[in-house]
Formats: structure tokens, C-alpha cells, sequence
């Protein structure tokens, strides 16, 4: 459903990304790992329209999206989680929500309703504004906004970034109740044990280059060391 072939990104004279390959399959959940700086983020960016420096690299359903606008990606329904969230932090938590529902695919599952069945502490705080929240529950807010949208893409990135274990527990629990759902997923994250246990297939990233692929139920722990310090 989704292909990028020899991915170059780069910011200014900064090259980021060196020819990146991968694939996420309708309803795949795909991780993608690394250290700091490794290009995980510009990754994301580059399919989700942020980045738009690689036409015809990103393919969705085979079709070139590379030099579309993100909210012209989203409407072919793949919708991001940005890191750091941001919301609009004046807004409460249902304009948030609201918004993310602009650009909306179709009469899908996801509604008001089903986003505060999937974090019922939302519904709660529904009038508080974003500001108000706890980090876990901004977070919470910034995966229902993209959900609003319907998307059969949800691209995640660093979604348990600096938040307490119970809570990113509980975000962690939210993402097959998503899957059911048939939406892929494609989740960037630090956390390689959190990683590998709620992903189908990983691909570390070092420096800009995939160094490791596979399914994570055939990789080794040797092998995602090795690709993600570089000491193969
Ligand atoms: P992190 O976990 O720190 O977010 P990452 O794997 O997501 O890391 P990226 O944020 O994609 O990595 O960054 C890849 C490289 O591009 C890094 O060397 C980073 O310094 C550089 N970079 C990222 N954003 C910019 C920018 N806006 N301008 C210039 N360079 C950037």
C-alpha cells in the first residue's frame, strides 16, 4: 500500500536520508528504530507531506504522493501523529478532536463517539483545554485527531516520548483496538523492546541508511544491536 523507493531527503546542504526502501502492507504494523538523529522523523516527514523533496520516491497504492501537500495526503488517507503532539493548545480537547475531522475519509469508524470509547478519560476532560492535560493524555488527543480523519495509515512517531511507564502502558493498549480497525501503522520508536513486541516488521535506520529489516518475530536482539550501534 505504501512504497518508498531510494528515499533522499535532505535539509539544505544536510543530506538526512541515503535511498531508503521500505513497504507497509494494508493493515501491516511496521516499526521503525534507531538512535537519535538517525532519520526516523524525516522519514515520517517525507511520506506524510511535510518534507516534499522526493516526488516521486513515495508511492501509495502506486501512485507518486512524494510532491503532495500534507493535507492532500492525508485525504488519501494517511494521517500522522507528530512528535512533541501539537495541538493547538487554546483549543480543548473536542475542537482538537474536531479538527483532526476536517479531512475525513468516507463514513469510517471513527467518530467523536468511538475516540472517547477508545480514551474514555478524554470524554472527561472533552471542554478542558489541551494545555490543561497531562502529557499522556495530550498524546492520547493527538492520536484521536488523526483517527478523526479515518485514515488507513496512521503514521506515529515517538508516540511514548517522556511519558510514565503506566501511561504509555495504557497508549500501548489503545494500538490494536486501532489495528482492528484495518488501519496500518507504521511507529517510530526509541523503545526497541516496546517496538519489536507490537510490531509485524522493523527497519533500524542509522545515519540516514536502513541497516536492518525483517520480520520481528525472525530477527535476533544481536542483530537489532548491531544494526542500531553500528558494530556489525
Ligand atoms: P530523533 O530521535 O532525535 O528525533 P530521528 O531519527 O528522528 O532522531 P531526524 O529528526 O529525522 O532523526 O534527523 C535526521 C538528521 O537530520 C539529524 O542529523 C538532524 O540533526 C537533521 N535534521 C532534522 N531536522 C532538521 C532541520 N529542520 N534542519 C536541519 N537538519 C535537521
Amino acid at each position: 500500500m505504501l512504497e518508498t523507493h531510494g528515499l533522499t531527503a535532505s535539509y539544505g546542504q544536510f543530506k538526512a536520508l541515503f535511498g531508503i526502501d521500505i513497504t507497509v502492507a494494508p493493515g501491516e504494523c511496521v516499526a521503525i528504530i534507531g538512535a537519535n538523529g538517525a532519520g526516523k522523523t524525516t522519514l515520517l516527514r517525507s511520506i506524510s507531506g511535510v518534507l516534499r523533496n522526493a516526488p516521486d520516491m513515495v508511492l501509495h497504492k502506486g501512485t507518486p504522493i512524494g510532491a503532495l501537500a500534507a493535507d492532500a495526503v492525508l485525504q488519501r488517507g494517511i494521517a500522522m501523529v507528530p512528535e512533541g503532539r501539537k495541538l493547538f493548545p487554546s483549543l480543548s480537547v473536542e475542537e482538537n478532536l474536531l479538527i483532526g475531522g476536517q479531512v475525513r475519509r468516507g463514513d469510517g469508524r471513527w467518530t467523536l463517539e468511538t475516540v472517547y470509547a477508545l480514551f474514555p478519560i478524554l470524554k472527561e476532560r472533552r471542554l478542558s483545554p489541551a494545555t490543561a492535560l497531562s502529557g499522556g493524555q495530550q498524546q492520547m488527543v493527538a492520536i484521536g485527531r488523526a483517527l478523526m480523519s479515518n485514515p488507513e495509515l496512521l503514521l506515529c512517531d515517538e508516540i511514548s516520548l517522556g511519558l510514565a511507564p503506566v501511561v504509555i502502558r495504557d497508549i500501548y493498549a489503545a494500538l490494536p483496538r486501532i489495528r482492528e480497525t484495518g488501519a496500518a501503522m507504521v511507529i517510530v520508536e526509541q523503545d526497541i523492546t516496546r517496538a519489536l513486541a507490537v510490531a509485524d516488521r522493523v527497519y533500524c535506520l542509522m545515519e540516514g541508511r536502513v541497516t536492518l529489516t525483517g520480520a520481528t518475530t525472525s530477527i535476533t536482539r544481536e542483530a537489532v544491536h548491531a544494526a542500531y550501534f553500528g558494530d556489525a
